[in-house]
């Protein structure tokens, strides 16, 4: 807050326009960037003492600060199936990257990086959110901003609608990116307009969000959205030490003929290099050799650089994290321990059945436990019922909170999110899907389908006093 007597839309409005800088609520502004602002309404800035002086380091790097350094954004692509995700990525890799002076074809890797006069941004190349939530479901929270590709002829679809929830469930800010308005029956206004009904409030509208229209196959508006992605991260502020702890994710892992484990990492802090010993979830290694997107050969990499390597003991899983360590004989002892730690948080599981008397854990603000709970029911008016009646459940201790509503059966999605936000998801009229069955089970995410509407207030009411039963 400026304290000026100015309206907060008008602020972020001429900070867009004329100071070319986006910013929420939030945001915090430098120091020169605020001096221009608040010379735009006629006032001058005076610099005090700050009253509690944030710590400089960044957490990840142990404490070693000083080194922290502007690392590229690392972007995924979500939204509804052939509304062109993959269209779009193809199109920003092909116009951006320079494939035939490297002297090869673009590989995919699982993410690319493309390199603008303003600066680099990372994809992650394996479009939809169920990948986004795979990797969130195991804690690694990579993405820094999410692009909602919404095609301009359909609108806003049930996947579009998800992936918002996605999107905000993770904290990770969204740039719409309108698509396919070459065809004649594009409708961009109309996409714009239906957005606010999902929380998502245009700037065009007085809101927050950035939407840029595009068409993955002319080209057009992609060069702006580009734009818009860095500038985001400018405001973002994104840093990270290249000298600090090592720590990175995996996005993609196979097995290969030839060459053994696979697996595409991306670094998130510190310096990746070439014969370093390294844990990865339960697998370890020594790396043997590193290759960019372009399939080049390097030697090390840097933050939000991906990187294909090669070395290790086993196939990793997306989302296991990267852990740097002095040798691979501590490597392999750290992987070994995981693994077995592994093996009985498993039987500990399989043991406890289908109870989930531990999700009432999370404390919210107030102290109060919360209940994290996924809808899904066959009608819209039975979601509007279901939800409604169990937003009112609450007692002193604990309180509902619905992560995800919609109409449909219970799929895979859902249960990603369930265990990414420790939820349980309850059906009404509605079954999961073969796949959400076993996925459900693998992670232990509990699922209760009803068909009559005050068994299912009643069991959650009793859930929310501790007392759930487990029910088969
Ligand atoms: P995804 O399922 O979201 O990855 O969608 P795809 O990228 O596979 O695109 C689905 C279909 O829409 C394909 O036939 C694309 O050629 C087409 N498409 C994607 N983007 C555009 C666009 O901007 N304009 C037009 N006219 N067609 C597009």
């Amino acid at each position: 807050s400026l304290g000026l007597d100015v309206p907060q839309q008008e602020v972020q409005k001429r900070l867009l326009t004329k100071l070319k800088t986006m910013a929420t609520l939030t945001t915090a502004l430098k120091l020169d960037v605020l001096e221009k602002l608040v010379a735009e309404f006629g006032y001058t800035v005076k610099i005090g003492e700050p009253a509690t002086p944030k710590p400089k380091t960044d957490s990840r790097t142990n404490g070693k600060a000083g080194g922290l350094q502007a690392r590229p954004p690392v972007v995924t692509i979500m939204g509804h199936v052939d509304h062109g995700k993959t269209s779009l990525l193809d199109y920003i890799r092909k116009a951006n990257v320079a494939a035939k002076e490297a002297g090869g074809i673009t590989q995919h890797i699982g993410a690319y990086q493309v390199e603008l006069p303003e600066g680099k941004i990372t994809f992650l190349d394996t479009p939809g959110h169920a990948a986004f939530t795979a990797m969130r479901a195991r804690g690694a929270n990579v993405t820094d901003i999410a692009i909602l590709v919404v095609a301009a002829d359909d609108g806003v679809m049930p996947t579009t609608k998800e992936a918002i929830q996605h999107a905000k469930n993770a904290n990770v800010p969204m740039i719409v990116a309108v698509n396919k308005i070459d065809r004649p029956d594009a409708n961009p206004d109309r996409v714009l307009q239906q957005l606010p009904e999902f929380g998502v409030i245009p700037e065009a509208y007085g809101g927050q969000t950035i939407t840029v229209n595009v068409s993955a196959i002319t080209g057009e508006g992609v060069p702006s959205l580009l734009e818009m992605i860095l500038l985001q991260a400018e405001v973002m502020d994104l840093k990270a030490d290249p000298k600090g702890e090592v720590t990175g994710t995996v996005v993609e892992a196979k097995m290969e003929k030839g060459r053994g484990p696979v697996a595409t990492v991306l670094v998130q802090t510190g310096t990746l290099k070439v014969g370093d010993a390294i844990v990865v979830g339960s697998t370890f290694g020594r790396i043997k050799a590193m290759a960019d997107y372009l399939g080049q050969k390097i030697t090390e990499a840097g933050p939000s650089v991906p990187v294909e390597l090669l070395g290790l003991s086993d196939v990793p899983g997306a989302g296991d994290r990267v852990q740097w360590v002095k040798d691979e004989r501590a490597a392999r002892e750290i992987a070994e321990t995981r693994a077995t730690e592994i093996r009985a948080k498993t039987i500990f599981q399989a043991s406890r059945g289908m109870t989930r008397s531990g999700l009432l854990t999370k404390l919210n603000a107030e102290g109060l436990k919360q209940l994290n709970l996924i809808i899904k029911a066959d009608v819209q008016g039975s979601v509007e019922a279901v939800k409604g009646m169990l937003e009112k459940l609450k007692n002193e201790e604990v309180e509902t909170k619905i992560v995800l509503s919609g109409v449909g059966t219970i799929t895979e999605s859902d249960i990603l999110l369930a265990n990414a936000s420790d939820a349980i998801v309850v059906g009404f009229n509605v079954k999961p899907e073969g796949g959400a069955r076993k996925e459900a089970e693998k992670q232990n995410v509990e699922i209760r389908t009803y068909q009559i509407i005050y068994e299912l207030i009643e069991d959650i009411e009793s859930a929310l006093k501790g007392m759930l039963e487990p029910k088969f």
